[in-house]
């Protein structure tokens, strides 16, 4: 048997194109060609299972090796193989169609740079780093016959007999000048180690040596043998691929040692799980928050079956939870797609609310569950409620039950708590409640000591969403509004009935108050008489709002 032939496709100078346009993505052939392996060994199982295929299994796995002198790369399994027919048919026509498809779509396209990384090239990509590949093959059907293909990155291909006696497929490439950084050990390792670390089917990838006992000595001391093993490079069962049931507590945090080994613990995390409408499983982890919040976003990663794909999950998470470390694995994103379309992506859109809804649901239940965890954890977890809360109208709905609002006593309340503490006292003339709040209590400190005299209570709202966090929930919370401490809004509140008596009289006072005008002397400054006990502030002189934001431009270098 022996025969020549085109491969199909309309673009004579293909190679090039896609060269250049995965120059900085080289790398993802060793993802392609492994998962197809991977493909082919799940497929035979599921042959046998039904009864399809009678023969011996066999021991099932993939092997990557490399030979550094013939410069070749090869990647085998004893998965269902393929017959002459098929490589045809699968290789030559559709792959390289889809190639084809690729090059006609993104050719003009400044997208391109975001497509590549998602555009699973398939069986295609082996030329990005071979200048010739080989197939040997033996399909699994009864009679079969071994074939052999043979192209150089033309469109030209050459299949003839085959010689692999044992059903599967060994796919070789010699590798050109620009891959030969592959043809390393090292290089190979982290490459699987990136993409092929939880694929369901054992990849070998060369030996280690271990040290095994081998009996005692003379002395009675244990004698050791190296033992060469195979170096198993995955983990083919990763947790979130079992059912949370099986798991536990330890099983969670050894898988988040695995994926970030030098982290503190996470605070929690959530076991996302989901076949309707679409496909989606996954652990979110919530990290303990370092000050480098750039660090520590983009931890998240997204598989696809198995396969890792990106570390860009930015349009399928919600930007609120981008802080969120953890594994995503969905076959019903689409991958070869830009980010546009992806964000328009009606699957897409179901996943990203389902997170949603799942850290809302998951953040309510440990709130009810174990109030006093939740506030422990609350200054790391605060920040994600209330950026969510701003965010997203869903969230909000959710969170407004659990959400916290802490004073400067350190102390937490729920919006309805709050709301009852405060009602009696902070009402002002138009019966409106007044929340008062501190954004910088060290150097508000005196206005803080001030209202908490008068009996009132201030919220302590110095994280860098507070603000935002101020603006949405006085829109939210019917008759409120929020007060920022050193504004005189203690003066239009209610006066507290048991108010302690000023010393001086009202004459007394104003005489006392005209004196530090006048040593003051400048408009811009308020006198405020509190109390004259020698112990407490008798006076806080204070810059009316408007002209200390201006003042504070002008010291910015705002030119004032
Ligand atoms: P995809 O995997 O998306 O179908 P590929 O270009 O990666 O596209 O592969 C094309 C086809 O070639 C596969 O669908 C499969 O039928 C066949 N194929 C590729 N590699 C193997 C393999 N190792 N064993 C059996 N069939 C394979
Ligand atoms: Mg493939």
């Amino acid at each position: 048997m022996q025969e020549k032939g085109t491969i199909s496709i309309h673009t004579e100078n293909i190679f090039p194109i896609i060269k250049k346009f995965l120059y900085s993505d080289h790398e993802i052939f060793l993802r392609e060609l492994v998962s197809n392996a991977v493909d082919a060994t799940q497929k035979i199982k599921r042959l046998a299972l039904s009864g399809q295929y009678t023969g011996e299994l066999g021991d099932l796995r993939v092997e990557v090796a490399f030979d550094e002198d013939k410069k070749t790369i090869t990647i085998s399994d004893n998965g269902l193989g393929m017959t002459a027919e098929e490589i045809k048919k699968y290789i030559n026509q559709i792959a390289f169609s889809g190639a084809a498809e690729f090059v006609e779509k993104f050719k003009d396209s400044k997208d391109a740079n975001e497509i590549i990384g998602r555009f699973g090239l398939g069986f295609y990509s082996a030329f990005m780093v071979a200048d010739q590949v080989e197939i040997e093959t033996l399909s699994y059907q009864e009679g079969a016959t071994p074939a052999h293909w043979t192209c150089d990155g033309s469109t030209e291909f050459e299949i003839t007999e085959g010689s692999l006696a044992e059903r599967g497929t060994e796919i070789t490439l010699h590798i050109n000048k620009d891959g030969e950084e592959f043809l390393s050990k090292h290089r190979l390792q982290e490459i699987l180690d990136k993409y092929c670390k939880f694929l369901p089917v054992p990849i070998k990838f060369g030996t280690t040596t271990q040290e095994e006992e081998d009996g005692v000595d003379e002395e009675g001391k244990t004698k050791y043998k190296s033992v060469e093993t195979d170096n198993i490079i995955n983990d083919t069962n990763p947790i979130w691929t079992k059912a949370p049931a099986e798991l536990k507590d330890e099983d969670y945090l050894n898988f988040y040692k695995q994926l970030y080994p030098f982290s503190e613990d996470p605070l929690f995390w959530i076991h996302l799980n989901v076949d309707y409408p679409f496909n989606l499983t996954g652990v979110l982890y919530f990290p303990k928050l370092k000050n480098d919040f750039e660090m520590q976003r983009n931890k998240i990663k997204l598989y696809s079956r198995q396969v890792f794909i990106t570390d860009e999950v930015k349009d399928i998470v919600p930007e609120f939870l981008m802080l969120l470390h953890g594994v995503i694995d969905s076959p019903d994103i689409p991958l070869n797609v830009s980010r546009s379309f992806l964000q328009a992506d009606s699957n897409v859109k179901k996943i990203n609310s389902y997170i949603t809804k799942k850290v809302a649901e998951k953040l309510a239940d440990l709130f009810k569950n174990d109030r006093k965890a939740f506030e422990d954890k609350w200054s790391d977890i605060g920040l994600f409620v209330k950026y969510g809360a701003i965010s997203d109208d869903k969230f909000y709905d959710k969170a407004k039950d659990f959400v916290l609002l802490t004073n400067t006593k350190k102390e937490n309340f729920t919006l309805p708590e709050y709301k009852e503490k405060v009602a009696p006292e902070q009402t002002d003339k138009d019966g409106k409640l007044v929340y008062i709040y501190t954004n910088d209590p060290d150097k508000q400190d005196a206005f803080i000591q001030s209202a908490n005299k008068k009996g009132y209570d201030v919220l302590l709202m110095n994280s860098p969403i507070d603000n935002h966090f101020i603006g949405h929930i006085e829109h939210k919370l019917e008759n409120t509004s929020f007060k920022r401490v050193d504004a005189d809004v203690a003066d239009k509140l209610i006066a507290k009935e048991d108010a302690p008596e000023h010393i001086l009289t009202e004459e007394q006072s104003t005489k006392v108050k005209a004196v530090f005008e006048k040593a003051i002397n400048r408009a811009a400054y308020k006198v405020q008489l509190e109390s004259l006990n020698p112990e407490e502030m008798p006076v806080t002189v204070t810059m009316d709002e408007f002209m200390r934001r201006m003042k504070e431009m002008a010291a910015m270098g705002g030119g004032m």
